[in-house]
């Protein structure tokens, strides 16, 4: 019999070691564990890089990641132990396996992986999916009917080169002058409550930010318990990219202490509590993920549900999705719940797939997991929201435009008679077009710059 595309094989998660990169050489495991010396050890820059590898790394490297960062990047650096130490794994990292590696591809853009030719879409905005615009109070996206976002703070304890709000999240780059959040949090946490006492119609919040691990614990509690006050909301899903990236955070007897509590009280009133986090490739889950996550559920947490980002050298292969898969929820508890497709930021395109590259994507990853642990691969079409990958009304796939429709009308769209009818427009990268698609593009371009002059 010929062998399946995909053999599944059960691989326990490891811990990497940590003391094989030369800059950590002394590190003890207390101090591995402790969220303090992560938060405090976190990489920010080529120099502190160099601090870790030392000469594992040529200074190739470090310079084309100093010129991303000067020219391109549109999120600054800010990379945990944790997560660094998950790059090459199991060896001893050299410059082609440190470049070659998939989470080093997201977490730590370098020039050389941007596309020198379409950088980013000529489509390409800063706040892609219009979350700002779409804003009800400061930092309370309102899109679709029943659904809010709220984004309690602009900082992550980890700072991912593809962040689709990288118009309002981290540092501002030489690239990007970040918005900035004005109200003091206390002030914003108010008018987010007031807005959703006043819309009894909105049901399920997702707590978000940045990533709620960087909230001080006793603030983010407050402000749970008081969505747990309004009888309307019945779920609640806290968006942390932390427990991968910092499961120490997590795993915090304060911070587990008080999650107790809340998720005692949402079960007591009925409120469905979640984790979402955000894990892309099989090599970040590592016992300590495994074990922030099962202490979530232990102590009353309904759920944890990962929301991954699809990219190109990252996991875009049905392979790499499935081994992330199977470890999330195999060996971590956590369950595979969707693949979104890499917005339409500036400087994404080296990242993003096409939509029949998604399709097929979906296609593969089909009939090997748990029905209900199968996640959907998903595109976050432009002023419409989630979409099923096998959704699109029409696509051009010569241009790489696919048209999407929707069933309901966003914050903005109230007036809008054709907000139901019209069909919304993707775009797939230039570069996976055929040539006489990417040779349109080029027309398209040449013509906006004649008459911009
Ligand atoms: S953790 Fe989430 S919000 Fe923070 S930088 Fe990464 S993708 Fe953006």
């Amino acid at each position: 019999m010929d062998a399946q595309p995909y053999e599944y094989r059960r691989r326990e998660l490891v811990e990497p070691d940590w003391t094989r990169l030369p800059g950590w050489h002394d590190v003890t495991r207390d101090q591995w564990e402790s969220a303090q010396w992560q938060r405090a050890h976190c990489v920010k820059n080529a120099r502190q890089l160099r601090e870790v590898l030392g000469d594992l790394v040529d200074e190739r490297f470090y310079a084309d990641l100093a010129a991303d960062q000067q020219a391109t990047a549109t999120m600054s650096m800010l990379v945990p132990p944790q997560m660094l130490n998950t790059m090459v794994p199991h060896a001893v990292p050299d410059t082609d396996s440190f470049y070659a590696d998939p989470v080093r591809r997201y977490m730590i853009p370098v020039a050389s992986d941007r596309l020198a030719d379409w950088t980013s879409h000529p489509y390409a905005t800063r706040d892609s999916l219009h979350e700002h615009d779409m804003w009800v109070a400061e930092g309370l996206t309102h899109r679709y009917p029943t659904k809010v976002l709220a984004e309690l703070l602009s900082t992550c304890p980890q700072y991912c080169g593809h962040c689709t709000r990288m118009d309002l999240v981290g540092n501002s780059t030489p690239a990007v002058d970040k918005l900035k959040l004005t109200l003091k949090p206390v002030d914003r946490y108010d008018g987010m409550i007031a807005y959703l006492r006043a819309h009894p119609g909105v049901r399920d919040v997702v707590v978000s930010g940045g990533d709620v691990a960087n909230v001080p614990w006793r603030n983010l509690e407050s402000f749970l318990m008081r969505l747990l006050d309004i009888d309307t909301i019945r779920d609640i899903r806290l968006a942390t990219k932390a427990l991968m990236g910092l499961p120490q955070h997590w795993l915090q007897p304060d911070v587990v202490e008080g999650l107790e509590r809340v998720a005692r009280t949402a079960a007591r009133r009925g409120v469905n509590l979640a984790i979402h986090t955000h894990v892309n490739h099989a090599n970040s889950l590592t016992p300590l993920v495994a074990r922030a996550a099962q202490t979530a559920l232990e102590i009353g947490v309904r759920d944890v549900r990962n929301q991954g980002v699809l990219m190109r050298g990252v996991n875009a292969t049905g392979r790499d999705l499935l081994d992330l898969c199977f470890a999330l929820q195999g060996e971590a508890g956590i369950l595979p719940y969707y693949f979104y497709m890499c917005d339409m930021i500036p400087g994404a395109e080296h990242w993003r797939v096409a939509v029949w590259q998604a399709r097929e994507l979906q296609h593969d990853i089909m009939g090997y997991l748990p029905g209900y642990a199968t996640p959907r691969i998903v595109c976050d079409v432009p002023f419409v929201g989630k979409r099923w990958v096998h959704m699109v009304t029409e696509y051009d796939r010569e241009h790489g435009i696919s048209y999407w429709t929707k069933n309901y009308r966003t914050s903005i769209e109230r007036d809008d008679p054709e907000a139901l009818t019209k069909q919304y427009a993707y775009y797939d990268p230039i570069d996976t077009l055929p040539e006489s698609g990417r040779q349109w593009w080029r027309k398209q371009e040449q013509a906006a710059l004649a008459t911009a002059h």
